[in-house]
């Protein structure tokens, strides 16, 4: 009899238990927050979806303060950042143990940089420097200073001790420039504490780069438009539509310079040292958001052809690829992006 009983007993257990599935889970009434801030030479936009808004301002004040605090380890402009007391020990054969954040920079670095035969790399300091001057003065630099300048370029460059969480810039005159990964990072790493506070219905967006969480609540994904070649005359005709990923757009609609008729882009080929000179965009698709920013770069650089072959070597990832050389517009796109994007909705 008493084995019965805890059988009837454990019977009547699980019919309870099984009447509290059925109950509708009631989750609290979600609102959406949006907040701006300035940081790294950018506007970020954190936007989430919380029970109130003084502990979604908290969450997004923490995100904004680690991308602060990012700055002064990543930025190429402040010369007391960990990177550019780095860059200064440049050939002076000293080995540099660098912060957790500075070290996962430049591994991901390494790889795309490996991964893209060289068409990413950190060292472009020294020709972006010149490029920028080139721009502040509306010359043309000359072809021994650009010359100079590339020869100090080159990720093999830096050494790396896994162990030590060391690196090793062995040629004098190199600099390191992040730029085309520092953001991503950023929108990643903020992306991150986001979550760890119980936010996960979010985004954080740069302009260029975009990291999203969990999807808005009754929604598939955050819509994340297309940059289109002229952004700003012409709005997106083509979204992404993700949850937890990150979207990237590279390209020179915003920053360029323009000198003797012809325009070159802030991207450089770091194998010449010249600004690219083909009008594109190239927007970038992946699971992790540090990878995206990196990754459309890296694009930009190697051609539609290449690109998109290089695209594949990261799991989950797609590319879309707008150019203009001539007069006319192409249009290319990796396998996965039939899966991750839509048209605009018509008018
Ligand atoms: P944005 O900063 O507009 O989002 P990108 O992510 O493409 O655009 O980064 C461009 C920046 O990256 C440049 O301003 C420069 O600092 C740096 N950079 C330029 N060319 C390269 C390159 N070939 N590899 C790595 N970094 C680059
Ligand atoms: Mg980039």
């Amino acid at each position: 009899m008493p084995i019965l009983r805890v059988a009837l007993m454990s019977l009547l257990a699980g019919l309870v238990g099984c009447g509290s599935i059925a109950k509708p889970k009631v989750e609290p009434a979600l609102t959406r927050h949006a907040f701006e801030h300035d940081a790294m030479g950018a506007t970020f936009r954190i936007v989430l979806y919380g029970a109130d808004e003084p502990s979604a301002k908290a969450a997004a004040d923490a995100g904004f303060d680690r991308i602060h605090a990012l700055n002064a380890v990543l930025s190429d402009y402040d010369r007391a950042s960990e990177l550019s007391k780095l860059s200064d020990t440049a050939g002076s054969g000293r080995w540099v143990r660098v912060s957790d954040d500075l070290w996962k920079v430049m591994r991901s670095s390494h790889e795309l940089s490996v991964k893209s035969g060289g068409a990413f790399d950190i060292t472009v300091g020294p020709v972006v420097q010149l490029w920028r001057w080139a721009r502040r003065n509306r010359q043309m630099p000359s072809a021994e200073r650009l010359a100079a300048a590339t020869s100090a370029v080159g990720y093999e460059k830096i050494e790396y001790d896994e162990a030590k969480q060391s690196v090793k810039l062995t040629a004098p005159n190199m600099r390191l420039d992040v730029g085309a990964i520092g953001k991503g990072y950023a929108c990643a790493e903020a992306m991150n504490l986001l979550k760890e506070r119980g936010f996960n219905r979010a985004m954080i967006d740069c302009g260029s780069s975009t990291v999203v969480g969990d999807a808005p609540p009754g929604r598939k994904g955050w819509r994340i438009g297309i940059a289109s070649l002229n952004p700003r005359e012409t709005p997106p005709s083509k979204y992404v539509v993700l949850a937890n990923g990150g979207v990237c757009t590279s390209g020179d609609a915003w920053q360029f310079i323009e000198l003797d008729g012809q325009r070159y882009s802030h991207i450089v080929d770091p194998k010449t040292g010249l600004g690219l000179t083909d009008h594109s965009s190239v927007t970038v698709v992946t699971p992790q958001g540090i990878l995206a920013d990196g990754i459309s770069t890296a694009i930009s650089v190697l051609g539609p052809q290449k690109g998109l072959e290089f695209v594949e070597q990261f799991k989950g990832a797609a590319a879309f690829i707008v150019r203009k050389p001539g007069d006319e517009i192409e249009i290319y796109e990796s396998k996965r992006v039939k899966d991750l994007v839509i048209d605009a909705p018509k008018e």
